[in-house]
Formats: structure tokens, sequence, C-alpha cells
């Protein structure tokens, strides 16, 4: 069998990672409070013994106990600790590991079962790829582009997209393309031609794409897709940030359906779970050019702050050198918990049964909203279904009469004086004053926050606005 190594990009480093790199630390962790036959007056960790917790325990709600079509709160609870000390046999390490400083990487137990999960997961196809543990998918965008990106330098971007990551490049003043998409993301053969039609003074060194339930479009990117972004990438040259936090909240070919349909068993086999999830781009990444980030913001809760990053090891040392200084590591307590939750407590089986929990949640949810616009709304609005993550995108059909400008705005402010709130699309533009952008009805809407039974409610305010301002059902 033939072994693949990462192509190497460092002549596409940014100054800072470029630094990072030639200039790693050499880790003086090796002579630290690990190595018990040296008496340290060296380094700066305070004593264990002066911690404040020596014990830290919380209540699993194990929601997926719960019946998907309520929003009750009832559930076998479990309790999973973390104590002082390491216990025998566990896995995940105690608490005078867990409060105390160390490496960018994380915590030990938590990113060997991050690398497990992307190897079972994603199977990348290089063998010198490694994981680092981040803050979340907004950290570890600002560090993968950190690796690559100087001042001025340009990121490609879909259409539409994060406003975050808008904000994160305008800040760092990256020069943001943006490339049209269609009802699977971006379009691949519209990239290729603004890669090839190129003329800017800088190259193009990197993309950021969101594939799986992007946003605010909700568009995920079939198989084919994915190959054949990765193919114009591979063409051009070109870095790959696939942030992915709507992975696990697929829904696969499951339609839109009523209530009781949409909690049969039957329904229910159409989903993934985690077996069937449309893939990472690592899965046929040959050169090493993809950055993932992965997120439990959505599967778990977002102010854990936890996910992590995968990259060739170039890359993720880059990161590394990066965290060291900046945050150090990711919070403790997080990584501890969800170590002690997915390697001991739930294991395979009690993952697989929260991400299952999850998507029918979330599809039930989509199933109320889908219908409940096509049954009010009709032609006053076009969206298409979305089959994963949390968003519908939808286009007010406005009449002649109403195309005016500051539209967008008028509409935004009658929704929230009837008490319903959706996003305006141009939001999420990085070419948002642009008139002809700001002027389009594009709206995100969300429906996994209100309660179920308000989501209907919403669409019938909405009903009435579009009412108001002439649309036709
Ligand atoms: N990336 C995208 C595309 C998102 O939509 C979001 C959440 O809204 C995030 C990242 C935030 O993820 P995290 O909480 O992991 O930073």
């Amino acid at each position: 069998m033939t072994i693949i190594k990462a192509k190497d990009f460092t002549e596409k480093l940014s100054k800072a990672g470029h630094v990072r790199y030639t200039k790693q630390n050499a880790s003086l962790g090796k002579y630290g409070p690990k190595n018990p036959k040296i008496i340290s007056l060296g380094l700066g960790d305070p004593r264990p013994d002066t911690f404040i917790f020596s014990e830290v325990s919380a209540t699993v709600a194990n929601l997926y106990n719960k019946d998907g079509s309520s929003d009750s709160t009832d559930s076998a609870q479990t309790t999973i600790s973390l104590s002082e000390k390491k216990s025998p046999g566990s896995l995940v390490e105690g608490l005078d590991v867990l409060l105390q400083y160390g490496d960018g990487y994380g915590v030990r137990s938590l990113l060997g079962y991050a690398k497990n999960l992307v190897k079972n997961s994603h199977c990348p196809q290089y063998e010198d790829w490694d994981v680092i543990i981040s803050c979340g998918s907004t950290d570890g965008l600002d560090k993968a582009t950190d690796v690559f990106l100087n001042d001025g330098d340009n990121i490609i971007v879909d259409e539409y997209t994060y406003i975050n990551a808008i904000k994160t490049f305008e800040a760092k003043s990256y020069n943001q393309v943006s490339v049209g998409m269609d009802t699977e993301g971006m379009i691949p053969e519209e990239l290729d031609r603004v890669c090839s039609n190129w003329q800017g003074p800088n190259p193009l060194k990197a993309i950021y794409l969101i594939p799986t339930g992007q946003n605010p479009t909700g568009t995920t990117m079939s198989l084919q897709r994915r190959k054949d972004i990765y193919s114009v990438c591979q063409k051009h040259d070109l870095i790959i940030i696939e942030d992915d936090p709507y992975y696990y909240i697929q829904f696969g070919d499951a339609p839109v359906a009523d209530g009781e349909t949409t909690l049969s068993p039957e329904y229910l086999s159409k989903l993934p779970g985690t077996k069937n999830l449309l893939p990472s781009m690592l899965l046929f990444d040959v050169d090493g050019r993809v950055i993932r980030l992965d997120s439990m913001s959505k599967l778990m809760a977002p102010n854990l702050r936890t996910g992590w990053i995968t990259a060739q090891k170039r890359v993720i040392d880059i990161i590394r050198a990066h965290t060291d200084t900046t945050l150090i590591r990711a919070n403790g307590l997080s990584m501890g918990l969800l170590s002690r939750l997915l390697l001991e407590e739930w294991k395979e089986e009690g993952f697989e049964k929260h991400v299952a929990f999850v998507q029918k949640q979330y599809v039930y949810r989509r199933n109320l909203l889908v219908k409940s616009m096509k049954e009010r709304l009709g032609n006053m609005i076009e969206f298409s279904v979305p089959e994963t993550g949390m968003f519908v995108w939808l286009k007010v059909n406005l009449p002649d009469e109403a195309k005016r400008e500051g539209v967008v705005d008028e509409l935004f402010e009658k929704m929230t004086e009837k008490n319903m709130l959706m996003i305006p699309g141009f939001l999420f533009s990085a070419d948002q004053k642009n008139p002809n952008v700001k002027d389009i009805p594009y709206f995100r809407a969300t429906f996994v926050y209100a309660p179920l039974e308000e989501l209907d409610m919403a669409i019938e305010r909405l009903e009435t606005v579009l009412l108001e301002f002439g649309c036709k059902k």
C-alpha cells in the first residue's frame, strides 16, 4: 500500500504562519511536573493543591430518552464527575491536569477521542494529519486563516456566508471574493471561472466553505459537488477551510411530512444517524489542503466552546504555536466533562443515540416550519427545503410596485412590528453595501429555536406582512 504524505504548502504561509512555523518554542514541558526526577523551579504552573475545585460533577440529561415530538424536560439523568486526580482505570485526566496550564493541543483524552472520530468518520487519505482542540469553529477559523493569509490577501467565499466569517475577514483586511451559489452551495464552474480570470494583485490562496447546511442558505453539497469543488481547488492550488458545524444535523432524504409520520419508525429510519452522513472533503483530500473545523456547539451546547481542527501536521503545529501564546489551551472543565461523557459514559452507542435524537428533533421542526410556509405563504415566497442544519433561506416574491430601494429594511421593520423575526439576507453578503444586493428580498429563518407551537404563529404573522406588501399567494 502506498503511503501518501501531505503536500508542502510552506511557500504559501502568511508572515505570522511563517514565524510560528520556524520559531516554534522548543517545548520545556518535558522538564516540567511530568518528570518526577526534576525539582522544578522553572515553570510558571501553580500547584494543583491550590486549585479551588476538588471535584466537579454534572448531570447529563440523556435527552434521547425524550419524546422527539415534545419540548418536555423529563429524562433519565446520569451524573458524571471529575475527581482531583485521575481515577484508577479511567481514561480521563483528573482536575490536577484539567485545571492546569498545558500545551495548545488540548487535554489528551479528548484529543484522542477527536482523532479517533476523525479517523473513523472522515478517513483522511494521507498519513501526516493531526488534530488540535479548538474553542469551536469560529476560533478555529480565526486561527486557520492566520496560518496562510496576510492583510490584503484574498479569500474566496460563498455569495452569502456566515456573518462572523465576513466580520473576521473584514477585520483582518482580507479581500473577500464571492462566488455564486445554487441549491447545492458554491457552483464549481463559477469557482473555476473566477479563479481562471483572476487578475488581482495577490494570488488566490484560500477558500472558505460551509458544505453542510450552509449558513445562511441551508444548502448542502452532494458528494459529487464536494468532489467537483475539491478538484477545482486542486487545479487552482487553493487551501480549503471547511467549516462544518452542522455535520451531524443531516436529514438525508427524509421528506417533509406531517407530525405523526415524522415520528414513525419507518420515517426515522430515513435519517442518516452517524453512519450515512455526507462526508468531509478530508475523504478525498490527497494533498493535505483541507483544514476542517468541527464544533460541538450545535450537538452539545454552544458555550462549552469546544471543537477541533483537523489538517496536515505542519498546519496543526502552526495553529498549536498560535494557541500556545493566545488561548494557551481550551477550557479544561469543558474538555474534561466532554471526555468523561463521550469516552466513558455514552461511548459510541450513547453518542449515536444523541445524534439520532438531535436529527429527529430538528427534522420534526423543519417539517413543521416548511409545511406552514407552504400552506400559508404559497407563491408569496420561494425557497428550497433544507436537507441539513437549522436554516430556511427564502426570497419574497414582491409585486413590481413594491420593488424599491430600502424595501428589505421596510419588510424587516414590519416583521418586527408584528413580533416575528427573520434575518435580512444582505447581512450575509461580503458585498452588503451594494444596493443591488441590499434590496434583494432574501431572508434567513431558523426552525430550531422558537417553541414548537409558535412556529406556525410566526408564519401567520409573516403572511400578514407579505399581504400588506401586496404579495400574491
Ligand atoms: N460556523 C458557522 C458556519 C456557523 O453557522 C456557526 C454558528 O452559527 C459557527 C461556525 C459557530 O460555531 P462555534 O460555536 O463552534 O464557534
